[in-house]
């Protein structure tokens, strides 16, 4: 099954990211790519470039006021950066950063493959508002979009003031990391590096550098055309046990029940992964109380992060999951930071053993200890979701991880969870 032909889509509110792809809020339909002049019927066209020159701080004012962040986890201000980068010096570069690391993630997938055509507005607004000729999207080593993007840049000739060219990322979590890819785009290895100076102020070969991911480039297009319509846009991906991927649009602080009910997942009984793999778990008890939002349960311990809702069979035990996925992402690190290459594998273990009931004395009082000393210890965030996520496992499932370290028998079973974490596990990855 193609990529596209196993993604479906649908929207809890009148859809606007996927207008003209969607007809309507609908629970499911079949994706189709938005051509050009179609797209242009639905979203309108990006400022002429003698305009946007003369526009930076009327943009940076709607954006400021739609409250458009980074869509890829990090949640920093777009205008904070865009106009970082207008006032550095050197010849700027657009990065739309496509490399989702999240193996679950479709978002950006999702986009490029059905709405490609609103990203490169959100990126060739942004050139001509820095006076900018080149723009770069940075995008995973056989990414099932490159046709679908590879078209849609075909199609933009009468945006020749923008050189348009796509850089192939190396299929790792950590290349989507923003200096994984000022590094990978440098001329070195995509690797996370400590950063002391902003992309925006010294990035890729020292140039000034917008890099942003392909969903906030989208929300920057539809908040320049469609204002007030566009605030709080949201694009979600919702994982079902058997690995089926749906592409929620919705607006921020919609009940997440709502969003799975719009994707036709039912999660009666379910725990489920919010954020990502390195996110967090909450009980089925706790999703009535939850909404699509920064933090999904005002809790600043579970948030949106990669806006991922991953549901679980019940019948999965989710010490064995947090095992699986814990060992899983201690390998995606880049080895490059002490408390990252030597303390999440030692989580990683002391969790896989317990999840077999077979602990040793102390794992159980480990894990306690070394959560906080890996957090914030590395060059990048990898540490601090990993342990959030076997944090949030204390937290949600704390009692039945007990049964385990006392050594108590565990009558889930102890399946292998998500196709796309199994192919991730076993280094094929699902995209
Ligand atoms: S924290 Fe881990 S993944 Fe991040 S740079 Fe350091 S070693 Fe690499």
């Amino acid at each position: 099954m193609s990529a596209q032909s196993s993604l479906t889509v649908s929207s809890t509110h009148p859809p606007l990211t996927f207008a003209g792809v969607l007809s309507g809020a609908s629970s499911a339909a079949a994706p189709r790519r938005l051509p050009l002049r179609e797209h242009q019927m639905v979203h309108g066209v990006p400022l002429p470039a003698k305009k946007a020159h003369r526009h930076l701080d009327d943009a940076v004012a709607v954006l400021q006021h739609g409250v458009v962040k980074g869509r890829g986890g990090a949640n920093f201000p777009f205008a904070i950066k865009l106009e970082s980068t207008a006032g550095a010096r050197g010849n700027p570069l657009v990065v739309v950063n496509a490399a989702e690391g999240e193996p679950a993630s479709a978002k950006d997938l999702g986009l490029l493959l059905l709405a490609p055509h609103l990203v490169l507005d959100g990126a060739i607004t942004s050139a001509r508002l820095l006076k900018c000729k080149e723009i770069v999207v940075w995008l995973h080593h056989g990414s099932p979009a490159l046709a679908s993007l590879e078209a849609a840049i075909g199609e933009r000739r009468s945006d020749s003031d923008v050189t348009i060219r796509i850089a192939q990322a190396p299929d790792r979590f950590v290349s989507g990391q923003v200096t994984s890819v000022v590094q990978g785009l440098s001329g070195g290895t995509a690797l996370p590096y400590s950063l002391r100076f902003q992309p925006s102020i010294k990035g890729v070969k020292g140039r000034p550098t917008l890099v942003s991911n392909a969903e906030t480039y989208a929300l920057v297009a539809l908040t320049l055309q469609h204002r007030e319509a566009a605030h709080g846009r949201l694009l979600t991906t919702v994982m079902n046990t058997d690995g089926q991927r749906h592409i929620v649009e919705t607006v921020k602080g919609t009940p997440v029940s709502s969003v799975l009910s719009a994707a036709g997942v039912d999660a009666t009984g379910a725990p489920l992964l919010v954020g990502g793999y390195a996110g967090s778990w909450i009980t089925s008890d706790q999703i009535q109380h939850a909404t699509a939002d920064d933090f999904v349960l005002r809790d600043p311990a579970v948030r949106l992060g990669v806006a991922l809702f991953a549901v679980a069979d019940p019948q999965w035990c989710p010490v064995v999951v947090t095992a699986q996925i814990a060992s899983w992402l201690a390998g995606q690190s880049a080895g490059q930071c002490g408390p990252c290459t030597f303390g999440l594998p030692a989580i990683a273990d002391a969790l896989s053993r317990l999840a077999k009931s077979r602990p040793a004395t102390t794992d159980r009082a480990n894990l306690d200890r070394w959560l906080p000393l890996v957090r914030g210890r590395g060059a990048c965030a990898h540490p601090d979701g990993t342990a959030g996520l076997v944090a949030s496992l204390l937290v949600a499932y704390g009692t039945h991880l007990n049964d385990h370290a006392a050594g108590k028998g565990c009558h889930r079973g102890a399946a292998t969870a998500w196709p796309a974490l199994r192919s991730a596990i076993s280094g094929v990855r699902s995209r």
